[in-house]
């Protein structure tokens, strides 16, 4: 079977913050961004030599690299202001940083939680979506632009989780965010919804279980795939974050896009 090549410039002109772009899914989805015409893409990250060096092989012409803590609110605002001063609005927000664990335990049971640790992740995965949302919503309504916000959620965020707990939980806060959010900003034009990932090979999969190296990773990959056709790549699902920022969702909102290979189902 043949299938078609996927129409490019669907973001012609777009203005975009992706947070969490210096590795994995971000980068794959900035580099998406780029292919697909947006005029501006800023990266936000912690790491900073890497954020630079993926804006830099991008293109220095339309992406940079800027360093936001996302847990951080000031940062957030700062982050998005200085966007909106250089290119003049925003149009995209990809709030997706996220980390999978904050203590070194990889099975965690609810009978030794660590409280601290579970602060730690909840500023990251669950505040610093707020964050991102809320200032992303002002400078929207501020600019009169209808625009795309997309939270990075996961499978994690529709079902119970055996061994991760505070992530579990932070994913689930993720996808209440993205509902009432959509609802209350609709009325601008505003667009609001979630991606959640399955098992995709990143740096947080590997630390989030423990997996040592991309085999093991592949492992856990295919026991968590029902879809013949390969294991899911980071720039499978930025195919989808494109999509829910671009007219093709022109009436999407308040939508969930899971991208698992059929693994939710099977739960
Ligand atoms: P990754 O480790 O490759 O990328 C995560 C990025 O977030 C890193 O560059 C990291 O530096 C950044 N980050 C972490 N804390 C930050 C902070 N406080 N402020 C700003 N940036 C910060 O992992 P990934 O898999 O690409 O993760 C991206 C998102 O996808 C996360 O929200 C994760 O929870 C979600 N997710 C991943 C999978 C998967 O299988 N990889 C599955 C479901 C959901």
């Amino acid at each position: 079977m043949t299938y078609s090549t996927t129409p490019k410039n669907k973001l012609q002109g777009k203005v975009a913050i992706v947070t969490g772009g210096a590795s994995g899914i971000g980068e794959a989805t900035a580099r998406h961004f780029a292919t697909h015409g947006a005029r501006a893409i800023v990266i936000a990250d912690v790491q900073d030599e890497m954020g630079q060096s993926v804006a830099a092989s991008i293109s220095p012409n339309i992406c940079s690299y800027v360093h936001c803590d996302v847990s951080d609110e000031e940062q957030v605002r700062t982050l998005v202001d200085s966007t909106v001063n250089k290119y003049g609005c925003l149009d995209i927000m990809f709030s997706n940083a996220g980390m999978g664990r904050a203590t070194d335990m990889h099975e965690q049971s609810v009978l030794d939680i660590d409280l601290s640790a579970y602060d730690k992740l909840m500023a990251v995965n669950a505040r610093g979506m707020v964050a991102c949302v809320k200032h992303a919503v002002k400078a929207m309504v501020e600019g009169h632009v209808k625009g795309s916000i997309i939270c990075t959620a996961s499978v994690s965020a529709s079902i119970g989780s055996y061994g991760i707990v505070d992530y579990t939980m932070s994913k689930h806060a993720v996808i209440g965010l993205m509902r009432s959010a959509s609802l209350q900003v609709g009325s601008y034009g505003i667009r609001v919804n979630c991606v959640s990932p399955g098992v995709v090979g990143t740096p947080l999969v590997k630390d989030t279980m423990g997996l040592k190296n991309d085999k093991e990773v592949g492992k856990v990959q295919e026991l968590s795939s029902y879809l013949k056709g390969g294991l899911i790549m980071p720039k499978n699902v930025a195919d989808a974050v494109v999509f829910l920022a671009s007219e093709d969702s022109q009436f999407v909102t308040g939508h969930n896009l899971v991208v698992d290979a059929g693994f939710k189902l099977k739960v």
